[in-house]
């Protein structure tokens, strides 16, 4: 997807700050962190959202899951608690249109969300 901002960030044409990476997804560090460890997980597919992965897509989004594991124990979160999100649509608070898993922690996390 030539306009789609998280493509290019896999791509490499706009840069950032890598944490994770395999042969199914990219994980980088959000530029607006929410919380002191706050990173965005996606699929190198292009993906809209959660309601656009179909039938051979759940690849992805398992190694999305399986990523959070590893980078929350990484970054030394995994114990006391984080959260990961995938906002969707507008009432969801999606942004950019390409999936994303967000995971947060090093805080405590309110519930519920605002
Ligand atoms: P959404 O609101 O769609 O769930 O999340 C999009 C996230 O992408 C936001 O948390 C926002 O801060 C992050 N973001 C937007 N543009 C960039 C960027 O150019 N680089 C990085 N690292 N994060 C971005
Ligand atoms: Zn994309």
């Amino acid at each position: 997807m030539e306009d789609c901002l998280f493509c290019k960030i896999i791509s490499g044409d706009i840069p950032s700050n890598k944490v994770y990476e395999d042969e199914l997804v990219y994980a980088f560090t959000d530029i607006d962190p929410q919380a002191p460890v706050h990173i965005l997980i996606i699929p190198k597919k292009h993906i809209e959202s959660i309601l656009k992965v179909q039938d051979g897509d759940f690849q992805y989004v398992d190694a999305m899951v399986k990523a959070a594991q590893k980078i929350a124990a990484e970054k030394g979160i995994a114990q006391d608690g984080f959260r990961i999100v995938f906002n969707t649509g507008e009432n969801g608070g999606q942004t950019v249109h390409h999936l994303h898993l967000h995971l947060l922690g090093g805080r405590y996390m309110e519930w519920p969300p605002g």
